[in-house]
C-alpha cells in the first residue's frame, strides 16, 4: 500500500479521498490554491499545500505545481479525482516519469479509450454495442456524405478527441451534414488539436445509463452493474439512480458483461464509466468510455456495498480487486441528487457566497458526500456543486420518497440551490414512473 497520497482536487471529491485514505490507513495531502484558503476539508488532510491562484490553469491544472507538491511532501501516489487533470494522460505519464502513482489507468489506456474512434473501435471487438456509423474519422466530404446515406439521417458529427459535448454537429440534411463536418473539424482542431471527426446515428430520444467497471493489474475486470443519469440539464447530470428502471434484466447484464470484457481488453485498470445512450426498444449504443471516478459513484457503492475509491486506490497499489463478480449483488435502489450552488428559477445562474446556515439532512439510508458548512464561502471559480445528496433504501419508490424527505431536510441559507427542483422532480408522476428521457428535464423546464 502507498504511504501517502496526494489529492490533485478540490471541494467534495477531495474529502471522499482523504476519507478513504484515513479507512485504508494511507496519510494524505491535499493541494489547494488561494480561492480554497481555509476551506475546512483540507483540516481533515495531513498536510495542505497552497499551489496557486483561483484559475484552475495556474493551480489544479498546473501539472509542473502538482508534481512539486508531491515530491516536496513525499506523496507516492496521485489520486486525481475527477475533473481537472482526471482524463489527462499527459499527467498520468508525468506522474509515471517522476515515480508517482497515478491512481487511474495508464497513460496508454487513457489514451485508447479517450480517443472516441480508437474506443469504438475496440468497443465493436468486445461486442460491445456502439451506433451506426463510420468506423473510422471521415477524411472527405464525399466519405462524410456516404457514411450518412448508410446510417439515415439526422447523424451527429462527433470530433474523435471530442470531450464536455464540444465540437458536436447535428446533421438532418446533406446541406446540414458538409456544412457541419467543415466546421465540426475546425472546432475541433481548435479545442483539442486535431481536427479528426466521424459520423454516427443520431438519437432523438434517449435514456443515458451507464456501467461501472473496475479493472486490476491483473487483468482481472468485473462490472458493478449500471446506472441510470436521465435527468441532465445541457449535458449536465442532475440527478442519477442505480440500478436503471424498467430494463430488460437479461439485455442489461449482458451489456454490463460486455462492458468489463471491453476495459479487459484495454488492459484497463481503476475504475471506469461506459456510457450508453438507450433507445425507446432498449437498444444499447456505447457513448464513451470515462477513465476516471464519477461524480455519481455513490448510488453504485450504495446498492453494491463496494467502496469504490478505496477500491480503485488498492488496484493501483497493486492488488487484485478485492471482490468476484459472482459475489457482486446489487440490493435496493439508490438515488443521488448533485446539490449545485445555482438559481433554478434564475435560468440555474450561480449562487457562490458565504453559507451562513447549513444543516444537511440525515436519518435512516442517507449519505451527504459535502465539503460545505455552515460559514463556508463557496468560491465564484469552479465547478457549482457544493454536495451531493445520497439515499439508499429497499424498492425505488421507497428510494424516492426517502430522497424527498432528505430534500425538505436540507437547509442551505442564504444561497439558492438545485435542491427546490430535484424535490419537485421527486413528486414528478412520469419521473416517478421510471425511465424518463435525456430530454425530460428541459421539456419540464419550459412549461
Ligand atoms: P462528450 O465527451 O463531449 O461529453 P458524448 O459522446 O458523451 O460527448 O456526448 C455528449 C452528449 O451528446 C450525450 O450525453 C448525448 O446527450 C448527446 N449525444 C451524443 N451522441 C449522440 C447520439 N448519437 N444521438 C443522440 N444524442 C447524442
Amino acid at each position: 500500500m502507498f504511504n501517502r497520497i496526494l489529492i490533485a482536487n478540490r471541494g467534495e471529491i477531495a474529502l471522499r479521498v482523504i476519507r478513504a485514505c484515513r479507512e485504508l490507513g494511507v496519510e494524505c495531502v491535499c493541494v489547494y490554491s488561494t480561492a480554497d484558503a481555509g476551506a475546512p476539508y483540507l483540516d481533515l488532510a495531513d498536510r495542505a499545500v497552497c499551489i496557486g491562484p483561483p484559475p484552475a490553469a495556474q493551480s489544479y491544472l498546473d501539472i509542473a505545481r502538482i508534481i512539486a507538491a508531491a515530491e516536496q511532501t513525499g506523496a507516492d501516489a496521485v489520486h486525481p479525482g475527477y475533473g481537472f487533470l482526471s482524463e489527462n494522460a499527459h499527467f498520468a505519464e508525468v506522474c509515471r516519469d517522476c515515480g508517482v502513482e497515478f491512481i487511474g489507468p495508464t497513460p496508454e489506456a487513457m489514451a485508447l479509450l479517450g480517443d472516441k474512434v480508437a474506443a469504438k473501435r475496440l468497443a465493436r471487438e468486445a461486442k460491445v454495442p456502439v451506433f451506426p456509423g463510420s468506423e473510422d474519422a471521415v477524411e472527405t466530404d464525399d466519405e462524410a456524405l456516404d457514411e450518412a446515406e448508410k446510417v439515415g439521417y439526422p447523424v451527429i458529427i462527433k470530433a474523435a478527441a471530442g470531450g464536455g459535448g464540444r465540437g458536436m454537429r447535428i446533421a438532418r440534411t446533406r446541406e446540414d451534414l458538409l456544412a457541419g463536418v467543415e466546421r465540426a473539424r475546425q472546432e475541433a482542431k481548435a479545442a483539442f488539436g486535431d481536427g479528426r471527426v466521424y459520423i454516427e446515428k443520431f438519437l432523438e430520444s434517449a435514456r443515458h445509463v451507464e456501467v461501472q467497471v473496475l479493472g486490476d493489474k491483473h487483468g482481472g475486470a468485473v462490472h458493478l452493474f449500471e446506472r441510470d443519469c436521465s435527468i441532465q440539464r445541457r449535458h449536465q447530470k442532475l440527478i442519477e439512480e442505480a440500478p436503471a428502471p424498467g430494463l430488460d434484466p437479461r439485455r442489461k447484464d449482458e451489456v454490463c458483461k460486455r462492458a468489463a470484457a471491453l476495459i479487459k481488453k484495454a488492459k484497463y485498470h481503476g475504475a471506469a464509466t461506459v456510457e450508453f445512450l438507450v433507445d425507446e426498444k432498449q437498444n444499447f449504443y456505447m457513448l464513451e468510455v470515462n477513465t476516471r471516478l464519477q461524480v455519481e459513484h455513490p448510488v453504485t457503492e450504495m446498492i453494491t456495498g463496494v467502496d469504490l475509491v478505496r477500491s480503485m486506490i488498492r488496484v493501483a497499489a497493486g492488488e487484485p480487486i478485492p471482490v468476484k463478480q459472482r459475489d457482486l449483488k446489487r440490493t435496493g435502489h439508490a438515488v443521488e441528487c448533485r446539490i449545485n450552488a445555482e438559481d433554478p428559477a434564475r435560468s440555474f445562474a450561480p449562487s457562490p457566497g458565504v453559507i451562513t446556515r447549513f444543516d444537511p439532512p440525515g436519518g435512516p439510508g442517507v449519505r451527504m458526500d459535502t465539503h460545505a458548512v455552515a460559514g463556508y464561502r463557496v468560491p465564484p471559480n469552479y465547478d457549482s456543486m457544493i454536495g451531493k445528496l445520497i439515499v439508499h433504501d429497499e424498492s425505488r419508490d421507497a428510494a424516492l420518497a426517502r430522497m424527498a424527505r432528505a430534500l425538505a431536510e436540507l437547509r442551505v441559507e442564504p444561497i439558492h440551490t438545485t435542491a427546490p427542483l430535484q424535490l419537485e422532480l421527486m413528486r414528478n408522476s412520469a419521473f416517478a414512473k421510471g425511465g424518463v428521457d435525456i430530454h425530460f428535464l428541459e421539456r419540464l423546464l419550459k412549461k
